[in-house]
């Protein structure tokens, strides 16, 4: 898989390509999917909820420059698995995670597989996290049609925000580098397809 990730040129960065050599994804999909851990495709983790392509974790990754002293906000853990790719690249990672069902699995896969700097949180990830704010870079793993106000507001200046931005169906994955205060950069790279951003868990 991570051959395939540098042929097809997702994976570029030294550091970058031996985090994704560190962390065996088949800890973090439903054991009946583990057969189909290492091909480049979205899978469900349950809730109606999915584990994101690797090739779609590794653009992110890249695109989120990952450097040892960053603290990074992350939003919709999911199956844990971006986050314990950041955990070998930053400080500290601190994930927001909607569905409590989710948030239990993937705080168990991650202190199984030795990722101590990673915080999983309960909530509401649209409201980020400021208690520990600002951060270095955020990362987005579910769509809205606009990046909430307190995400962009919780960035360091300088600092680098992903995120897929547009309708429940498609997006176009976008960075925003904060240049001062409310004010971004924007570029945009590629179509992609994430769940979108929730305001409450579901059936709720
Ligand atoms: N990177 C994760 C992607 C998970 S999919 C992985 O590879 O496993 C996106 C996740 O965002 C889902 O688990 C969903 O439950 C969560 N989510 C949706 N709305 C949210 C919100 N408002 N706050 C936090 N998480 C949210």
């Amino acid at each position: 898989m991570i051959r395939q990730l540098k042929e097809e040129g997702w994976l570029r960065t030294p550091r970058v390509i031996r985090a994704f050599e560190r962390v065996d994804r088949g800890d973090f999909v439903p054991r009946r999917y583990r057969d189909a851990a290492y091909v480049d495709e979205p899978l469900p983790i349950g809730e109606g909820q999915t584990i994101s392509a690797p090739s779609m974790v590794a653009v992110m990754t890249e695109l989120l420059e990952p450097g040892p002293g960053d603290r990074v906000l992350e939003i919709g853990a999911g199956s844990g698995y971006q986050s314990a790719i950041l955990s070998l690249l930053v400080k500290k990672v601190y994930a927001i995670e909607l569905e409590t069902l989710l948030v239990a699995q993937a705080s168990e896969r991650l202190k199984k597989v030795g990722c101590n700097n990673v915080e999983i949180i309960v909530g509401d990830g649209s409201k980020g996290h400021a208690e520990k704010a600002p951060y270095d870079k955020t990362i987005m793993a579910c769509a809205a049609e606009e990046v909430p106000a307190a995400l962009k507001e919780q960035l360091k200046a300088g600092g680098i925000l992903i995120a897929p931005v547009g309708g429940p169906f498609m997006q176009i994955l976008t960075t925003l580098k904060k240049t001062g205060k409310n004010r971004f950069e924007e570029k945009q790279h590629m179509r992609c397809s994430f769940v979108p951003l929730r305001r409450s868990p579901r059936g709720r």
